[in-house]
């Protein structure tokens, strides 16, 4: 059969990893904070533990999801981790991965950090590429790999447990460009005669055929050679930059958001880098 798992947390996204397990037919053991959230799951076939300390005792596999780090130190402070297999699919930071991982090891168990690249309606619906990033213990990854299989794809990205929250974070900052882009363009056309709706697919189409300059971006970066193969050179760049700000201020709408990253195009124009890319900024931003 199946083989069993315990799983701590039972928010959106626990109870949506807790649905996928039960009907691939995997037996499974669930604790949550306030017990009610467990009641519909046990209608579904799980097993509810009433302490954290039996629902860790239930299964060698033991998955967990709270809110942040803290609440994993709370949940998990007085439990026997001895000969357990670890899994916390908590979004943290690096840092907060590797001090956890430690944290583990002292306890016994053998730990893996998980980025859960999906939100909870993606989980156990391949179709959507919904995936989870992996790091840490190897050997765990995959002894479990069937089980950590079902609720979405599984990208193991190293035996440092920081790693997989450090891929998790550098995703969710681009999105967070992405996000900052869109707020202004959308904010550019709200006064004039220009649905948002009609917009939308605009804006998909252009990022979508701009998101291939990561590749560019890669190669400068590791060749060293930021002006391979540029076809936008920062010179260019930056005048078109005075012509996105005039727009915004006609349009009256801030340039908050795009402002930071245009300075640091224009200080590294100003270091004489006229023939490169963006990729000069990325030094400038490594501190
Ligand atoms: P929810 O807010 O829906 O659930 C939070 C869970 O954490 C609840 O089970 C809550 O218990 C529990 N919890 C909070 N504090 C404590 C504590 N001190 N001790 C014990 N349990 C505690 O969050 P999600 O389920 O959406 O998210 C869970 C994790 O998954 C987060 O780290 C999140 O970043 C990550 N994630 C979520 C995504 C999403 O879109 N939802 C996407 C990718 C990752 P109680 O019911 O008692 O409050």
């Amino acid at each position: 059969g199946k083989s069993r798992l315990t799983l701590l947390g039972l928010g959106a996204m626990g109870t949506a990893l807790a649905r996928t397990w039960l009907a691939a037919g995997h037996p499974l053991t669930v604790w949550n904070r306030t017990a009610g959230r467990a009641e519909p799951l046990a209608a579904e076939g799980a097993t509810v533990a009433g302490t954290v300390a039996e629902a860790v005792a239930a299964s060698d596999l033991v998955v967990v999801c709270l809110l942040d780090d803290a609440s994993v130190g709370e949940a998990l402070a007085d439990a026997d981790l001895r000969g357990k297999d670890l899994v916390n699919l908590t979004t943290g930071t690096p840092a907060q991965a590797r001090a956890r991982a430690g944290w583990a090891e002292e306890r016994g168990a053998r730990f893996l950090d998980g980025g859960i690249m999906a939100v909870p309606p993606m989980i156990g619906v391949p179709e959507t590429g919904g995936y989870v990033f992996y790091s840490g213990s190897r050997a765990l990854f995959d002894a479990h790999h069937s089980a950590l299989a079902v609720p979405a794809g599984t990208a193991y990205v190293g035996a440092d447990p920081g790693f997989a929250a450090l891929h998790d974070v550098a995703l969710l900052s681009a999105m967070t460009g992405m996000f900052a882009g869109l707020s202004h363009a959308f904010a550019l056309i709200r006064k004039e005669d220009v649905a948002p709706g009609d917009l939308a697919p605009l804006l998909v189409n252009w990022l979508t055929a701009m998101a291939p300059s990561a590749y560019e971006l890669a190669d400068q970066l590791q060749s060293g050679d930021y002006a391979k193969g540029v076809v936008s050179n920062l010179a260019m760049m930056v005048e078109g930059n005075s012509t996105m700000l005039r727009t915004a201020e006609d349009q009256g709408v801030g340039a908050e958001l795009l402002a930071p990253f245009m300075a640091l195009m224009e200080r590294r124009l100003a270091d004489g880098r006229g023939d490169e890319g963006t990729a000069g900024v990325v030094d400038l931003l490594t501190r």
